[in-house]
């Protein structure tokens, strides 16, 4: 009992405030913090942070408090709906369950019976990647991604090909150790909780964080020192401090010549189809130069001293140099000067020397020793594990270029050079990463791989490893109807979400019949060009009168903008009402000490007749015989539903959805059969497993041979062989070559100059593509920050959280609104290459002078999300969605790429750019649309939503 100001009655702390408490994950953004959840009377009375969670130790944001408006949201879908108006219209009639299932049975199985591919099924940022894809592979399409290509794709595909891992899901920094913290481009919900716990703890130490970032805010706006760049530049401004790092003689050698390929021999043969290539022996491994003797060794070979610098005669007589000579000869070049990157980062060049002298002094002059013996993979014994205390983080700011995924793998270059990948204090991966390079597996779908009643021999995602494993046809043409891993984008890792919908409506490179979307707002967040998209989706053929896309089903738990272009919708749970399990099969919750997964369980029943994604989708699947989803006499193989797949589903022997209390007895870890009560195992244990890697594993794990063979031990690796670090990419090079004319498959010569510009195995920089920086139309930069209290477009709905960010207005810098007389307040219209809007002005201080910016994923479609169709959200908020297309310019030939990075298809946001002019007050934002009717069957919303004041009765008080 606590004392409290005069009048009020006492606060009593120790009482509980609920009649139970259960234990799940959250879902209020991707972070997956441990949450418990307060029941009272059946319902909902306070969220907590679980202090027992890996994720979050105890730690809720705002958001993750705000999940009781989430889970009581007026715009939650009550029952499956058949639209009955023209799409669009919003007007559907509620069905039951049965008819609902029966009429996706029905399209589905017609199209798995005659074409697989003609179903295309995208997701958003669900978190059941692991089985979507794996259902996808089961009914045969090529067409499945999630939302990967429109987010952070450049980074996840530079990181898998040069570290075997990348930020955030797959590694974090040394928070506990690292001397200097560098973050490029991150918005505040790429991660949430972990990195704000993190950062608690630099601040704590003193450490010095830098934010590269053209915005100060969130993260920002706590950095002792802010780069406040002009966007998309990120990528020359690192390599510049390569270029210094490399003039002052400031790099790992010993790290390099160990871990990495710098050592390994480059074949110099212009014009061979092997030039450009590593020298190999005999036994297909890389070559060497040893700098004792000059003998050309293995790069396997644990007695070689590789050399980085000598040029090597190879047995054929032909030259060959190491990479880190290739390394060194391009980065010293002058092009890499600071003075050159100050004219295009606007970054002053003092600033960039300064910048290399700290992160070099933090490397080299303060590293960190932990007494701990380990053993790395050629055996040698090292005493101690020394590490370079430098950590970087990147995230969506610098993916979301064209130039994106090579500003990925700069700044990794960078990490690699001063030796701090996985060394203490450094960045270190989180298991199951490393991964090999390429990471497994590769994509599978060609159109002679798909036929009727046929699996895909693999998953539909993957990471290509050279031309020939691309889903091209014969004659070039792209297989996925997204293009993905296709001469327009190769190494499209995680597809191109941001395509489907374009490509489908115009039948390019073939029309499908079924768009099956789950939880991905396609009509207006995610879409580039949301007017066209909304147009493409409802698009009919002249000649037929049908739509181009002739069905579209989609699932989702809430009334979004969406919803009114489905011709079925399947209403999901909330993260609430279901069973859940966040796999390592799928994005991982590991920390760098331990593997760890969680599940979600039901805290309550639905009230309304709603059922969970997951549990569809494996219905669907039975009584669609997919193979993996019926046993061999077509009976269902998971009665059970999601719960049964999650605790039986085997992926490959002994490994299943959660890796925790495996075996019969439950006293397996990894690998293991499937425990019928594993279930039970989590829930006793807070919804979550953390299995701890041993002390001598805990770093160099990409070399370490006690984590090599406890990654295999528990089923994340095949084999305990090292994971090389690539700052040369051999996979780049072959598609160079075959853009040479090397090589059994080769590209159209349409795009053959693109492929022999993008693919250069080193990291390059070269300017957005939707303009340089004297573009005199359009000379100002537009990209967006995510808010810390917001998520995607859930959280811009949510009666909580709304009261924090209810419109939003245009950020500019002070001397820029000046310049154009323009006030706090005032109406600005916002002109790109592609539309224009009508927004309000904000002048503030911390922004590149350069750049204009907004909070994401405020605005709303007026009647959407059961908000009242006069909200701020639609009235006073906007997208900058509006001024972006999903296709570049066309070229002299017609021809037309994706707004997007040429080697990842990665939706290129962040490229846009506008010119501004003020303009006469206005009474709401542009542009408008018409109001979007209201699904049947939500209740009618009460201008004010209140919650908690029963409890409140209740209680007395
Ligand atoms: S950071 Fe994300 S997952 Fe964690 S409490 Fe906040 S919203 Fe939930």
């Amino acid at each position: 009992m606590r004392s409290s100001p005069a009048g009020d009655p006492p606060l009593a702390l120790d009482t509980p405030i609920g009649d139970e408490v259960k234990d799940t994950t959250c879902y209020m953004c991707a972070c997956r913090c441990g949450i418990k959840v307060h029941l009272k009377g059946g319902g909902i009375r306070y969220i907590e942070g679980n202090r027992d969670h890996p994720v979050n130790r105890g730690v809720l944001c705002a958001k993750g408090a705000a999940g009781i408006m989430q889970h009581y949201s007026p715009a939650r879908l009550r029952r499956p709906l058949r639209r009955i108006g023209p799409r669009g219209s919003g007007e559907f009639r509620e069905i039951d369950w049965s008819e609902a299932l029966d009429t996706a049975t029905e399209w589905l199985g017609a199209i798995r019976r005659s074409d697989p591919k003609k179903l295309a099924f995208f997701t958003g940022r669900d978190q059941s990647q692991a089985l979507t894809s794996w259902w996808a592979t089961q009914f045969g399409t090529p067409n499945y991604a999630a939302h990967g290509g429109f987010c952070t794709v450049n980074l996840a595909a530079a990181g898998f090909y040069t570290i075997g891992g990348s930020f955030w899901e797959f590694g974090e920094p040394d928070w506990q150790l690292t001397r200097y913290f560098l973050l490029f481009g991150v918005a505040e919900d790429h991660d949430s909780n972990p990195i704000k716990i993190g950062l608690g703890r630099l601040k704590a130490r003193g450490v010095k964080i830098v934010s590269v970032n053209p915005v100060r805010t969130g993260y920002s706006a706590i950095a002792d020192d802010w780069l406040g760049i002009r966007p998309g530049t990120d990528g020359l401004l690192v390599l510049a401090l390569v270029h210094e790092l490399l003039r002052a003689g400031k790099v790992d050698a010993p790290y390099l010549a160990r871990y990495t390929n710098a050592p390994w021999l480059v074949i110099d043969d212009p014009g061979a189809p092997d030039h450009g290539l590593f020298a190999r022996g005999a036994d297909g491994e890389p070559l060497i130069r040893d700098r004792r003797d000059g003998r050309i060794l293995s790069a396997k070979d644990p007695a070689g001293d590789p050399d980085l610098k000598t040029e090597a005669r190879l047995a054929d007589g032909r030259r060959a140099r190491p990479v880190f000579r290739l390394i060194a000869e391009r980065y010293r070049d002058p092009r890499y000067a600071p003075a050159q990157a100050e004219r295009e980062t606007g970054i002053p060049a003092a600033r960039i020397r300064r910048l290399a002298a700290e992160l070099a002094h933090a490397a080299f002059a303060e590293a960190v020793v932990i007494e701990q013996a380990w053993t790395d993979w050629a055996g040698r014994v090292h005493p101690r594990m020394v590490g370079r205390p430098v950590s970087m983080h990147a995230m969506r700011g610098i993916s979301a270029h064209s130039n994106g995924f090579h500003t990925g793998r700069a700044i990794h270059l960078l990490q690699i050079l001063l030796g701090s990948i996985d060394t203490p204090g450094g960045f270190r991966f989180q298991p199951p990463y490393p991964k090999p390079i390429p990471t497994p597996p590769k994509p599978a779908g060609r159109a002679r791989e798909v036929a009727p009643g046929l699996t895909l021999a693999g998953a539909p995602l993957g990471f290509p490893t050279g031309p020939e494993d691309l889903l091209v046809e014969p004659d070039g043409r792209p297989s996925r109807i997204d293009k993905a891993f296709s001469w327009e984008a190769p190494l499209a890792a995680h597809g191109l979400f941001q395509l489907v919908i374009h490509n489908a409506a115009n039948g390019d490179p073939y029309p499908i019949d079924t768009l099956f979307l789950y939880m991905a707002n396609a009509s207006w967040n995610t879409a580039m060009n949301p007017a066209g998209t909304m147009a493409m989706l409802a698009a009919q053929d002249p000649s037929t009168g049908e739509y181009r896309i002739p069905h579209i089903i989609y699932s989702d738990a809430y009334a979004s903008e969406m919803v009114a272009f489905a011709d079925l919708i399947l209403p999901d749970t909330t993260y609430l009402e279901r069973w859940d399990c966040i796999s390592l099969l799928d994005r991982p919750i590991s920390d760098a000490d331990a593997a760890a997964d969680a599940i979600r369980q039901p805290v309550l029943a639905p009230d309304r007749d709603v059922r969970p994604f997951q549990d569809v989708l494996i219905e669907l699947g039975a009584r669609l015989e997919l193979p993996g989803l019926v046993h061999a006499g077509g009976a269902p193989r998971y009665r059970g539903l999601y719960a049964d797949y999650i605790v039986n589903h085997e992926r490959g022997p002994g490994i299943g959805s959660l890796a925790g209390w495996r075996g019969a007895a439950g006293d397996r870890h990894g690998v293991g059969a499937p425990n019928p009560r594993q279930l039970d195992a989590y829930l006793a244990h807070g919804c979550v497993w953390r299995h701890e890697i041993p002390a001598s594993a805990r770093y160099f794990k990409h070399a370490n041979r006690d984590y090599l063979a406890w990654a295999v031990g528990m089923g994340f690796l095949v084999k305990p062989e090292p994971v090389v670090l690539e700052l040369y990419s051999e996979t780049l090079q072959r598609f160079r070559l075959a853009a040479e004319g090397h090589g059994p498959v080769q590209p159209p010569d349409q795009h053959r100059r693109r492929i022999a510009t993008y693919f250069d195995p080193l990291p390059i920089w070269y300017p957005p593509f939707e303009g340089a920086s004297d573009d005199a139309d359009f000379p100002l930069h537009a990209v967006t920050q995510r808010p810390m209290a917001m998520y995607h477009s859930w959280g811009s709905q949510n009666a909580w959280l709304r009261q924090i960010h209810g419109e939003n207005c245009l950020f500019l810098h002070r001397d820029l609104a000046a310049a154009h007389g323009i006030a706090d307040g005032d109406w600005l219209k916002v002109t790109s290459r592609h539309g224009a809007i009508t927004v309000q002005a904000r002048p503030m201080d911390g922004v590149n002078r350069d750049t204009v910016w907004t909070w994401n994923a405020i605005g709303k479609r007026a009647g959407a999300w059961n908000l009242a169709p006069d909200a701020a959200e639609a009235k006073r908020g906007f997208l900058l969605n509006h001024l972006i297309a999903e296709l570049l310019p066309a070229r002299q030939d017609g021809f037309r790429y994706a707004n997007a990075d040429p080697v990842t298809g990665q939706a290129a946001w962040f490229d846009l750019r506008v010119r501004i002019e003020k303009v006469a007050a206005a009474s709401e934002t542009a542009p408008q649309f018409a109001p979007q009717a209201l699904p049947p069957g939500l209740p009618e919303r009460q201008r004010v939503l209140r919650y908690g004041a029963e409890f409140r009765a209740a209680s007395g008080r």
